[in-house]
């Protein structure tokens, strides 16, 4: 068969590839095959279909095309300032062209008279305008045709451009590969019926036109059907995943809601739930009950009140007679876990246990004993929870409040804690996470919404206050504990400066000790360097409200929870992220008082820090702030969404594809309604596509 081999050759074999120039492709951007290079699609497109008049330029003028003529070159100045300025002309005016490296090269090319093709960025300096380093090359009929379309910039790196495989260089590759490859090369892998229904263009020519596309609406119209492809595949595979999984996995049947429940929520429940609290614990109960495992994200903006909603389910399945656990990705929120849920179910006759790495020794083997006697009736901890010299006697649901710290691989260790059927799972999200994202990192799940806060909470307001008016937050705070206030002070704690931020934090926390001294202000300090007992001993101090400040670092970030805190604020802002910033905020604004946020930053600020702030003064609803975050950064940096991979897309983009997004979900969830094996003639072209292109995902779902 030619068509799948030349794909599958090695990229070394492609004229003007070579030994060299294929490791550092290898290296540098996974590309190992042909085929590698053919699915790495430029990232945007330059708008060569517009020539520019020099006459016509001003400072606003970003990336331009000329036609002209050289008039003069000069090598001026010496050494590192070494430089070749051309003079360069159209029939509006005159400008030069500048260049540093590979001057005397770029001299000997040029030749005055001929006329060029030159493509750049506009530099102005005092009002004078240059292009450094453009592209220049001689017009030939052959040459201003192709100029005249949108031109491929393919992602590259500093190594690759540096060694000699720039953009340039892409490009004739492609063209190359394109030379040798025919229309049945590239096989369509989606069904009459999806192409004809969305209007897609076929997929070899899309493809042609994402690498060489002539005009604007062929190059929209292969972005939408590769898009779409990238989405809707995935999605294919994750609600495959999820229904081979309820067809084949067994869960344990919680059919009894028994005296546990019961008890708690006639006797012990401090509150009215929420509708949504209600609705939702609805909707894990049907799950629970089908004999099916449950294995469900649960999502509610901060204080929505997601652990009571997760305590209620453990409470179902002591009911049914098993154990539960709750795992937290830090220390301190599953020491608050604890502390909170034993409250909540005391004089229940159930035994609550703890277990994080920090217990040790005797007293961790006691926990193990008990746990795997069935003594210990729930199990809260951290990571620790996971390992495998942890046992249960029957684990009957798995609950973990993630931020988005838990990796698939880590979750997947939670399935093998009971036998024969594994424990329901239920994720909880720290904090919200938007929905594109939620139905790729966890679309094998299904998704619940707690989209109500409890009543009575009072909107934080949040304000964004510069260092210099530092004097007037003072007052401020003052006011405030005078009626009898609690008050958060917050410093960013990034690891690789740890020493940096204890300085700072220290520095701030004298001068909170001069402005608010003893005997009148009692003062709390906790920060990641300190002991645990000693963290302890001040966090303590600070709940009991015998302290009025509490001075930390992002170690309250989670978990801590004093509704008499009614003031959140926090210093050099600009260096924390969003959804951090939404979490540091949602500590107040848990009492009936009015809370405030007070974002303090230097002047200078980056566009990205000033939108952030920004978006933080502007709203407090959790959803929309990550969705906000999302478009900030790119789904490739929300945290802790890089290992995974499955965020890696080619060409699809979370941020601004969600429309697509739901159209694939939509049309891959019935398709596998109408044929859940794929096997229907109709659709032999998935299932073919999918069985060879699996590679990808095999990992993936193995674990997930
Ligand atoms: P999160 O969703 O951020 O984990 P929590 O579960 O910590 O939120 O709940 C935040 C606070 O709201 C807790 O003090 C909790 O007791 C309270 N709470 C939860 N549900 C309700 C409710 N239905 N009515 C009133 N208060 C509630
Ligand atoms: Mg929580």
């Amino acid at each position: 068969m030619r068509s799948s081999n030349i794909l599958e050759q090695p990229i070394e074999y492609l004229k003007g590839v070579g030994p060299k120039k294929a490791e550092l492709l290898k290296k540098e951007l996974s590309i190992f095959t042909c085929g590698d290079l053919l699915l790495n699609f430029p990232f945007r497109y330059e708008d060569r279909t517009k020539f520019h008049k020099i006459g016509d330029l001003t400072e606003q003028s970003d990336m331009v095309q000329l036609r002209g003529t050289v008039r003069r070159m000069d090598m001026k100045g010496e050494g590192r300032k070494k430089r070749l300025v051309v003079r360069f002309r159209d029939d509006t005016g005159v400008m030069e062209l500048i260049w540093f490296q590979g001057a005397t090269w770029i001299e000997k090319k040029l030749e005055l008279g001929v006329e060029y093709l030159v493509y750049g960025r506009i530099n102005s300096f005092n009002g004078k305008m240059s292009i450094p380093h453009p592209e220049i090359e001689p017009i030939t009929e052959a040459g201003v045709k192709e100029a005249s379309t949108f031109t491929p910039v393919y992602s590259s790196t500093e190594i690759l451009n540096k060694r000699g495989v720039d953009v340039k260089v892409r490009r004739k590759l492609i063209k190359t590969l394109f030379e040798k490859i025919q229309a049945v090369d590239i096989p369509e892998n989606l069904p009459p019926y999806i192409i004809e229904k969305l209007n897609l263009p076929a997929r070899n020519e899309a493809i042609v036109h994402i690498h060489f596309p002539k005009a604007k609406k062929d190059l929209e119209r292969a972005q939408k059907r590769l898009k779409f492809e990238e989405l809707f595949f995935l999605q294919l595979r994750l609600l495959k995943l999820r229904r081979h999984r309820k067809d084949t996995i067994k869960g344990i049947p919680f059919t009894k809601i028994g005296d546990h429940f019961l008890g708690f929520y006639n006797n012990k429940l401090p509150f009215e739930l929420t509708g949504a609290q209600k609705r939702v614990l609805k909707e894990i109960r049907q799950d629970l009950g089908s004999g099916a495992q449950l294995n469900r994200l649960l999502q509610g903006d901060v204080g929505s009140g997601k652990t009571i909603v997760g305590l209620m389910c453990m409470l179902m399945a002591l009911d049914n007679g098993c154990q539960a656990c709750l795992m937290a990705p830090t220390e301190i929120l599953a020491q608050q876990h604890y502390q909170g849920i034993s409250e909540y179910v005391e004089g229940m006759d159930i035994t609550v246990g703890f277990l994080s790495g920090s217990i040790k020794g005797k007293k961790r083997q006691a926990i193990l004993d008990e746990l795997k006697l069935g003594n210990i009736h729930i199990l809260i901890g951290t990571h620790a929870l996971i390992e495998d010299w942890v046992e249960f006697k029957n684990l009957g649901i798995a609950i973990t409040d993630e931020q988005h710290r838990f990796g698939v691989k880590q979750r997947a260790k939670l399935w093998r804690k009971n036998k024969p059927c594994p424990p329901h799972v239920l994720v909880m999200t720290a904090t919200p996470i938007p929905r594109t994202l939620a139905m790729t990192l966890y679309g094998d799940l299904e998704i619940s919404v707690i989209d109500e806060l409890p009543p009575g909470r009072k909107e934080i307001e949040t304000v964004h206050r510069m260092e210099s008016h530092r004097l007037r937050v003072f007052g401020f705070m003052k006011e405030q504990i005078a009626l009898g206030r609690q008050i958060y002070i917050v410093y960013p704690l990034i690891e690789e400066s740890e020493t940096l931020d204890l300085q700072s934090l220290m520095e701030g926390y004298v001068s909170v000790e001069r402005e608010f001294p003893k005997p009148e202000y009692q003062i709390s300090i906790v920060h990641g360097k300190m002991k645990p007992a000693d963290k302890d001993f001040e966090m303590q101090r600070f709940v009991k409200g015998e302290t009025q400040i509490m001075v930390a670092t992002t170690v309250i970030e989670v978990g801590v929870n004093v509704p008499n805190a009614s003031v959140m604020i926090i210093e050099n802002t600009e260096r924390f992220g969003l959804s951090q910033l939404h979490q540091l905020r949602g500590r107040v604004g848990r009492g009936a008082d009015q809370s405030y946020c007070i974002l303090i930053s230097g002047y200078k600020l980056s566009k990205e820090s000033r939108e952030r702030i920004q978006t933080m003064v502007r709203t407090n609803n959790g959803f929309e702030i990550a969705e906000a975050d999302l478009k900030l950064r790119g789904p490739g940096n929300i945290e802790g969404t890089q290992q995974s991979g499955i965020l890696n897309f080619r060409i699809a983009d979370l941020a601004k594809d969600q429309r697509i997004l739901q159209v694939a979900r939509e049309i891959a969830a019935r398709i596998l309604d109408q044929d859940p094996t794929l096997s229907k003639p109709i659709n032999a072209r998935l299932k073919n596509y999918m069985e060879t292109q699996g590679k990808r995902f095999k990992a993936w779902s193995k674990i997930s």
